[in-house]
């Protein structure tokens, strides 16, 4: 209790005190042969200047509903950066953003986002929203809204965390993403045990041939980039290219990249 109330109040201060961050991961287009896209990670800079991970304070904002005021900041910032640097210029497509099950349930979702990027005025092509299989669970209404406004209004999804928990194949079916992301835990079996071969090789049949484009993620090694380029995968993120960065060192990575 001491602990979570440690967090609690490390959330509230973060969001009075601006000390949330964004930090950039690259992913690679194999077709493009360059970093096309990036994902927006959250971090908290604490007050002694620790960058802290979202695994120490995610759960807690989604069990006290902070992860919306939280997921807020992190969109505003993320759209800040799209303003500021237009992504045409750095060599990038769209720039993808986290979204928690308890976002997508809140039913101002669509309408706060929507003001953000008029406000700063940006495209709705540069953005990509993540969502997860559980986040469509059982208060289906407002989730669906929120994805119809966003999508009418021009946004684009990915389904993440693809190969954990119950992934369910008819989901896909069902869901209208435009990109599938298999988790790095899905990647690991690949590589571990051969029979996780035979469900990733008939996920990836199944979602190419939904025209769906995928992203391995957790990709550390040469050779498994190698092996996933050559089953066809799309777009690759890992520590193989690079972890995720602060903004300023994304620019430089990105210019040192895609030039
Ligand atoms: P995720 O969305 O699946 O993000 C990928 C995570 O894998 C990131 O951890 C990233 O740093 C890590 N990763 C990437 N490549 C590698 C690799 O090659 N090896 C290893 N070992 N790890 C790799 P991170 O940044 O700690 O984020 C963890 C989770 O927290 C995310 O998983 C996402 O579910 C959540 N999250 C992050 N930012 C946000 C946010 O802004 N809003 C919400 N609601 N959730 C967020
Ligand atoms: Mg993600
Ligand atoms: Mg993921």
């Amino acid at each position: 209790m001491y602990e979570e109330q440690q967090t609690e109040q490390l959330i509230m201060d973060a969001i009075k005190n601006d000390w949330v961050e964004v930090y950039y991961q690259p992913i690679y287009s194999i077709k493009e042969q360059k970093f096309t896209c990036a994902e927006a990670l959250i971090r908290i800079r604490n007050g002694m200047g620790k960058i802290i991970s979202p695994g120490a304070f995610v759960d807690v904002a989604e069990s006290n509903g902070m992860i919306i005021r939280l997921g807020e900041k992190v969109f505003e910032k993320v759209c800040c950066f799209l303003q500021e640097h237009h992504p045409e210029e750095l060599g990038l497509h769209y720039i993808e953003v986290n979204l928690s099950v308890v976002q997508c349930d809140y039913e101002h979702l669509a309408e706060s986002f929507i003001r953000i990027m008029e406000a700063h005025q940006i495209n709705p092509e540069w953005i990509n929203l993540e969502i997860t299989e559980s986040a469509s669970g059982d208060r289906k209404k407002n989730f669906t809204d929120n994805m119809k406004n966003l999508m009418d209004y021009g946004i684009t999804f990915s389904l993440d965390d693809f190969g954990t928990g119950q992934s369910n194949l008819n989901y896909i079916v069902e869901m209208p993403v435009d990109i599938v992301k298999f988790d790095r835990s899905m990647t690991a079996a690949y590589f571990a045990n051969g029979k996780a071969k035979y469900v990733m090789d008939a996920a990836m049949h199944m979602i190419q041939g939904l025209k769906l484009q995928i992203v391995s993620e957790g990709i550390e090694t040469r050779k498994q980039f190698e092996t996933m380029r050559d089953l066809g995968i799309n777009y690759i993120q890992g520590y193989y290219f690079s972890e995720p960065l602060p903004m300023g060192a994304f620019l430089q990575f990105l210019d040192r990249k895609n030039k």
